[in-house]
């Protein structure tokens, strides 16, 4: 089940997207919901929309954090020059930071080095603390894809990653979230990038250092975790530097393509 959120013509409203998996947007439709699936459940109610009809939006805006995992793919790592870590490596990105699918990213004027970094979110349902790997099921709501774009010359010079990894525009999230993913699936799940059209990143799952269980495991130890709480799973290889006029796609299989374009 793939959940949205979109705006017809007043506030934004969650619904239910309908249709093939690999259907092109013209295809699809959505099934608005009543309040908040996060505190209400999946209520539809019998309004429906052609996608096409309604405009895409974040599907979650944490209300307290997103957190991030660096170094998670070991040829990543490598081609940042960085050891592969021991211990997931968490940092932080604030809600301000997400923007949903097809929205443009204003690149700050203070870096001439954003690099994308396709990676499979997990958004989580229920307030948590120190779950451990087997009921990480338990605590998540569904998985969406995020862009996590960093500043890599900011990355270098600052001492923490709070601008790199934080400024507005810097946490694409969407299209939707996918509430039925098996993310330990054999063969892992596919993650890609496309600049232009060119594919840049194409990795899966299975060779991250951390399994996404294990991750989630992790940061709940760190921090409470609250309903729509979104935690990064890193990037594989190939996550390069983007330019104004360009525009990112990233995929995760089983849950869709999250397009960006980029702009000074
Ligand atoms: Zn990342």
């Amino acid at each position: 089940m793939r959940i949205a959120r979109f705006v017809d013509q007043a506030e934004p409203t969650y619904g239910i997207v309908e249709g093939p998996a690999d259907a092109d947007l013209s295809e699809l439709s959505i099934t608005a919901l009543q309040g908040d699936p996060f505190f209400h459940g999946i209520q539809p109610t019998g309004t429906t929309h052609r996608l096409e009809d309604v405009r895409l939006v974040a599907p979650i805006i944490p209300r307290s954090k997103i957190v991030g995992v660096g170094r998670n793919w070991a040829d990543h790592a490598k081609e940042l020059g960085n050891e592969v870590p021991t211990s997931p490596q968490l940092f932080l990105k604030p809600n301000t930071a997400v923007v949903g699918p097809y929205e443009p990213v204003t690149l700050p004027s203070w870096s001439d080095e954003v690099a994308f970094e396709a990676e499979l979110a997990v958004v989580i349902g229920t307030i948590c603390k120190d779950v451990p790997v087997s009921r990480v099921d338990d605590v998540v709501f569904g998985y969406t894809v995020a862009n996590d774009l960093t500043a890599r010359d900011a990355q270098r010079t600052d001492m923490q990653w709070a601008r790199a990894k934080g400024f507005d525009g810097a946490c694409p999230l969407g299209p939707w979230i996918e509430a039925e993913l098996d993310v330990e699936a054999a063969g892992g799940l596919a993650v890609r990038s496309r600049v232009d059209g060119e594919l840049r990143q194409d990795g899966t799952t299975a060779d991250m250092v951390f399994g996404v269980r294990e991750i989630v495991a992790a940061v709940s130890e760190a921090f409470t975790l609250l309903p729509g709480d979104v935690i990064l799973t890193g990037t594989p290889s190939g996550a390069g530097v983007v330019d104004a006029g360009q525009r990112v796609e990233c995929e995760v299989e089983g849950i869709g393509t999250l397009l960006t374009h980029l702009r000074r």
